[in-house]
C-alpha cells in the first residue's frame, strides 16, 4: 500500500487532497498544526475504511517537519507522496506589513515546504513524487499580498530546483497552481472585504465556467501528477483555476 503525508490535511484543499487518495487506497498521514482537526479528518478516513493517522505540529518548526517524516514511515512502511499543502495569508504591502508577520508566512508556506522536503526526500524511494501546493499568484499578482505572492513564487523555484536535482533519483516534483477555491481560507478573505456579496460577485464573473472551484477540483489535479499517467511529467506547474487567469481580470 502506497502512503501519502500531507501537510495542512485538516481542512479545505489538503482534506480534499486526504480523501481523494484514501478513496485511491492510499495509507494517510494528516499533518497539521491543528490538533483536533487533525485527529478528527483521521478519523473519518478511517471510518471510510483506509488507514490514516494524524500528526500534530508546525510545518515552520524542523524537529516537527522531521518527525511527521519519521512518524508517516513508522506507520506505513513508506513515504510514496509528499503534498505540501499547510499555507497561510497575511495581507499587506511591502510598507505595511509587519517583519514578524513577513516572516511567519514565509515561515510557514517556504520554508515548511523545504522542511517537510528536506527530511522527506533522502527517505523516498525512485516512483515517488512530491506535489507543492502554489497558487495563481505565483505569476499574477494582487493588491496588498506582497508576502504571499512571494512565497508561492518562490514555492516554483523550489519545485523546478528540486526536480532537478532529486529527478535523477527518479523522485518527481511538480506544483498546483489554484485559483480561487471554496476553502476556509476563502471564507477568511471574503470575511475580510467590505462588500462580502459584491466581492463574491465579482469573482464569479471573472470566472468563465461560472463557478469557484472545490478542494476536489485541486486533489484530482495532485492525483495526476503522482499518478503514472504523469510519470514523464516534472518540475513544472499545473494551473487550476477555471480560466480565471486568463480572462485577464
Ligand atoms: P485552509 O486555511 O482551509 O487550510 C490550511 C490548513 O493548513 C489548515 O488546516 C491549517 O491549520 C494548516 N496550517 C496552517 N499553518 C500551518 C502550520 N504552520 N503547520 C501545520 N499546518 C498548518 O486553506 P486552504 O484554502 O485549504 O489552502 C491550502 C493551500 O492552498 C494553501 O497553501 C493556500 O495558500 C493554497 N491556495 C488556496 C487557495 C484558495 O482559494 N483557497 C487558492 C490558491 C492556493
Amino acid at each position: 500500500m502506497k502512503s501519502i503525508l500531507i501537510t495542512g490535511g485538516a481542512s479545505g484543499i489538503g482534506a480534499g487532497i486526504a480523501e481523494r487518495f484514501s478513496e485511491a487506497g492510499y495509507a494517510i498521514a494528516v499533518f497539521d498544526r491543528n490538533a483536533a482537526g487533525a485527529d478528527e479528518m483521521a478519523r473519518r478516513l478511517k471510518k471510510s475504511g483506509g488507514p490514516a493517522i494524524s500528526i500534530h505540529g508546525d510545518v515552520s518548526e524542523p524537529a516537527d517537519a522531521e518527525r511527521a517524516v519519521a512518524q508517516t514511515i513508522t506507520a506505513f512502511g513508506s513515504l510514496d507522496v509528499l503534498v505540501n499543502n499547510a499555507g497561510i495569508e497575511i495581507v499587506g504591502t511591502v510598507a505595511s506589513l509587519s517583519v514578524e508577520d513577513w516572516d511567519r508566512l514565509l515561515g510557514v508556506n517556504l520554508r515548511g515546504a523545504f522542511l517537510l522536503s528536506k527530511f522527506a526526500i533522502p527517505r523516498m524511494k525512485p516512483g515517488s513524487s512530491v506535489v507543492n501546493i502554489s497558487s495563481v499568484h505565483a505569476f499574477a499578482s494582487y493588491a496588498d499580498n506582497a508576502a504571499y505572492d512571494s512565497s508561492k513564487a518562490g514555492l516554483l523555484g523550489l519545485t523546478r530546483a528540486m526536480a532537478l536535482d532529486h529527478g535523477p533519483s527518479g523522485i518527481r516534483v511538480n506544483a498546483v497552481c489554484p485559483g480561487y477555491i471554496q476553502t476556509p481560507m476563502l471564507d477568511k478573505w471574503l470575511d475580510s472585504v467590505p462588500d462580502r456579496e459584491g466581492t463574491m460577485r465579482e469573482v464569479l464573473r471573472s470566472h468563465p465556467l461560472g463557478r469557484i472551484g472545490t478542494p476536489r477540483d485541486i486533489a484530482e489535479a495532485v492525483f495526476f501528477l503522482c499518478s503514472d499517467a504523469a510519470s514523464f511529467v516534472n518540475g513544472t506547474f499545473l494551473v487550476v483555476d477555471g480560466a480565471m487567469t486568463v480572462s485577464g481580470k
